[in-house]
């Protein structure tokens, strides 16, 4: 609509200028050079407009002639461009699809074609990982660190390369820079949360474990389960520097992170006894009955009682089992302590009323059986049917790996077999054969062992007292 009103307008004064120059035509006269043009004032104007009009065209020209080899350039690069970045998701392409030597061959286009190596650079490494190459992956992880935009993708390379060659001591170097650089990143706080834990870096540990949890990477339970463990792990560092209050200190605050953590409430129970704090170790040890009945808690309550008075055991566990009485970790503690006082009538009666349970049939049940036979009425055949039953029947629960299925006797925070950091949980063990080897003897591996949960390894080793 503008533009219409601005050409008839346009038009009005180019018509009104040609009727005044018609109305007045003048006269022009020039002398150049010995020659003389005359012509009407009219004429002389529409001359020097098409003159103009000229050198405009002509200076167009002019600079378009000179834009060409400029744009011939920029049409090539826009080609090389545009085939740089085909090679480069071919490359990708391949990557995904498994084809080491596609994708190398793309990877080198893309790395001729492309000004980019923040991108090639990546395709590069993972084909050559692809192909298992895994040095020429590494140089290429290695080149990533010089260029900021590139470093934390090298970083990730190098820690992945580090943890499948189950070298912790690079996986640690490469997850702190990494955390350095981008703390807040989904991967990296529990990545170094982990790897610290493992090493025994207990502050490290927490730090990352503290950054993970703000950023809900792990939830709250989770959180106070792995913060239980960490205190605990301090706990049982500080008693190996002999720094008992220190120890006392943090034990308390891992038992107060999670109730239910028994080698926790073992270790506090043994620093306040070892403390000459007698009662507070007995109210540990039944808050923690009244949340999980373990048998390494029945066992250091009951050694800490009379130790050669068989009765007043027996109290002791009855004092016990009320604030638990319907477990049959509680009846199971009953009927041993009753046939340890000679009570062999009262512990047929405790087992057989728990017979009926499944996961009550135990390897530790049917040997606790053949005592009773024995002891009893001295019934050798029923007590050897018994051990017979003994050596068939499903293992009792023991510390199991998630991650592996080792079976320990002991809690300990890292795995004998696979080094997965506190992935141990109380229940029966596999019945598939290897899944329950024991803890390797790994000279780097922590040792740090409290006299709570040796309590409990003996008692786990042995079965319910005998
Ligand atoms: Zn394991």
């Amino acid at each position: 609509m503008f533009r219409a009103v601005w050409f008839m307008l346009l038009l009005g004064i180019l018509a009104i200028t040609a009727m005044w120059f018609a109305d007045n035509p003048g006269q022009v006269s020039v002398t150049w050079h010995g020659y003389v043009i005359e012509t009407s004032a009219a004429v002389s104007v529409g001359a020097i407009a098409t003159i103009a009009v000229l050198s405009a065209l002509i200076y167009r020209l002019w600079v378009f002639i000179r834009g060409v080899p400029a744009g011939i350039s920029w049409f090539r690069g826009e080609g090389r461009r545009r085939r740089g970045y085909l090679a480069l998701s071919r490359g990708m392409v391949a990557v995904a699809a498994g084809d080491p030597g596609e994708a190398r061959r793309q990877a080198g286009w893309a790395n001729n074609l492309l000004e980019e190596p923040s991108l090639t650079m990546l395709l590069s490494a993972q084909s050559a990982q692809l192909a298992g190459d895994e040095d020429s992956a590494h140089k290429f992880f290695t080149k990533m660190l010089e260029n900021p935009d590139t470093e934390f993708l090298g970083l990730r390379g190098l820690l992945n390369q580090a943890t499948k060659n189950g070298d912790n001591y690079q996986a640690l170097k490469w997850v702190r820079r990494a955390y350095q650089l981008k703390p807040e990143s989904d991967w990296v706080a529990r990545t170094m949360f982990d790897l610290a834990a493992r090493a025994g870096l207990w502050s490290e540990a927490s730090s990352a474990l503290a950054t993970a949890a703000r950023k809900k990477q792990v939830n709250s339970a989770e959180a106070k389960h792995s913060r239980a463990v960490l205190y605990h792990q301090m706990s049982l560092e500080a008693e190996a520097s002999c720094d008992n209050a220190k120890a006392l200190k943090l034990s308390k605050k891992a038992v107060k992170e999670e109730l239910e953590f028994v080698p926790a409430q073992l270790h506090l129970a043994h620093l306040l006894m070892s403390s000459g704090k007698q009662n507070k170790a007995f109210i540990t040890l039944e808050t923690a009955w009244a949340a999980t009945p373990h048998p390494g808690i029945a066992h250091a309550y009951l050694s800490f009682t009379e130790a050669n008075d068989a009765m007043a055991r027996m109290k002791a566990a009855h004092k016990l089992a009320a604030l638990n009485p319907k477990h049959l970790a509680t009846k199971l503690m009953l009927a041993n302590c009753a046939l340890n006082a000679g009570l062999g009538g009262d512990a047929r009666k405790i087992l057989e009323e728990v017979s009926a349970l499944d996961e009550a049939v135990t390897s530790n049940y049917c040997q606790l059986m053949a005592k009773v036979e024995e002891a009893e009425h001295s019934d050798i055949i029923a007590a050897r049917e018994w051990l017979v039953r003994a050596a068939n029947a499903d293992a009792d629960p023991s510390w199991v790996c998630q991650d592996c299925g080792n079976a320990a006797d002991t809690w300990s925070s890292l795995c004998g077999a696979c080094r997965s950091f506190d992935k141990f949980q109380w229940r029966r063990p596999s019945r598939v054969p290897g899944l329950s080897a024991p803890i390797d003897d790994d000279p780097k591996a922590p040792r740090l062992v409290s006299p709570g949960t040796r309590l409990a390894q003996e008692i786990d080793a042995n079965g319910i007292e005998h």
